[in-house]
């Protein structure tokens, strides 16, 4: 595959050459990908990428989010989702019979995947947390219980004395299939001094799922682009997350998440929202520099449902899930999105992006059974 005549006289013509030859990109080569406006040629060979490697098809599953609490000790100045107590306005915390509840009419519905993910809780015993994975796969045997960020689980080490290892095997134990990658914001001290100061650092972020591989539980990916990171910030996250991928080989997908800016301190002073063809380049990208992650995932929840169309087509290969009750992004000024998809309509648009949808579970192995029909 060559550069068409269109793309022929691209400022960065010789990094797209190297990536669709399967070559692999410096850091240089991403700054200057992020700092071309030559959108059209990246969102191009993105493409071309993605189609090497996967064809049209576009995975999805269906999923239910479960946020259990959003009580945090943390406050980071991108978060809309949490509250400092539960006695605020807008606080909640579950009991296990609670989250059980809440998910109780999906019992046999063909779920795959509960995505859990919380606030730091300040007060919660570390019991909780397996008490509510086991519970839930009692309830829901063969539902993967994609759970915790890395924060969170590096907190439960904190919490218990124990080491990362022992906290993430006795999670395994009740029932944990893998992480959900967020918490990891942008890996750059500068970036998370400013907006993230007091959580987990970035090398604690790289501990927890580096021990998390060690021991089978395979994890996602994320950079949480748009606020007041540099092109070079950027470049350095993706090279951080493919050296450990080169590692560990244990992430599935990788997930830009952009900011957004509603009911937040850095919304607060103005910080606009990633413009359109950030978020596209950002997918491009990612599709681009991490050769070794084999999906990136276009979240309609954060992106809205066209772009992530748009998405599919400049590298994303993956739209996500049905979801049900997403709290994290609604929170953050996301509500035109809707909270929940049915299979069908989610089949929908990734048919009207032009791409074969195809049902997965949470590890990406195909679901071999009768979608429901698609209106025609
Ligand atoms: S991003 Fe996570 S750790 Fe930070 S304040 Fe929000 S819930 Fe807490």
């Amino acid at each position: 595959m060559s550069i068409p005549t269109v793309f022929a006289d691209s400022e960065v013509r010789d990094v797209l050459e190297k990536a669709i030859a399967g070559d692999r990109l410096s850091f240089d080569d991403g700054v200057r990908l992020f700092a071309t406006h030559d959108v059209a040629a990246v969102g191009w060979a993105a493409n071309q990428v993605r189609e090497q490697r996967h064809g049209n098809t576009t995975y999805y599953l269906k999923n239910r989010h479960i946020n259990y609490s959003n009580v945090c000790k943390y406050d980071c100045f991108f978060c809309s989702f949490f509250r400092k107590s539960k006695d605020d306005e807008g606080a909640w915390e579950w009991t296990v019979d609670q989250v059980l509840d809440h998910v109780k009419d999906f019992k046999d519905s063909g779920l795959q995947e509960f995505h859990i993910v919380g606030g730091v809780h300040p007060d919660l015993p570390f019991s909780y947390y397996t008490d509510m994975l086991s519970a839930l796969r009692d309830a829901h045997p063969g539902v993967t219980l994609k759970a915790f960020t890395a924060i969170e689980i590096a907190y439960f080490a904190e919490l218990t004395g124990k080491s990362l290892t022992e906290v993430l095997s006795e999670l395994k134990d009740a029932g944990l299939g893998m992480l959900p990658g967020g918490g990891a914001e942008v890996f750059a001290d500068r970036v998370r001094y400013k907006v993230c100061r007091d959580k987990a650092d970035s090398d604690r972020w790289f501990e927890v799922h580096e021990a998390a591989h060690a021991l089978g539980i395979p994890t996602n990916c994320t950079m949480l682009y748009g606020h007041i990171e540099t092109h070079e910030e950027r470049v350095d996250h993706l090279q951080r997350l493919r050296d450990l991928q080169d590692k560990t080989g244990g992430m599935l997908s990788y997930i830009p998440l952009r900011f957004h800016p509603d009911n937040n301190l850095l919304g607060s002073k103005k910080l606009g929202e990633p413009s359109g063809l950030d978020v596209l380049k950002n997918v491009a990208i990612g599709r681009l520099f991490l050769d070794n992650i084999p999906h990136i995932k276009a979240y309609w929840v954060m992106l809205g449902i066209k772009p992530a169309q748009l998405a599919l087509a400049w590298g994303a290969n993956d739209i996500d899930g049905t979801v049900t009750w997403e709290r994290i992004y609604q929170m953050a000024g996301a509500e035109t999105t809707p909270e929940e998809m049915t299979e069908q309509r989610l089949r929908e648009v990734v048919l009207e992006a032009g791409r074969e949808p195809v049902e997965r579970d949470a590890f990406y192995n195909v679901i071999e059974r009768e979608p429901e029909p698609v209106a025609t």
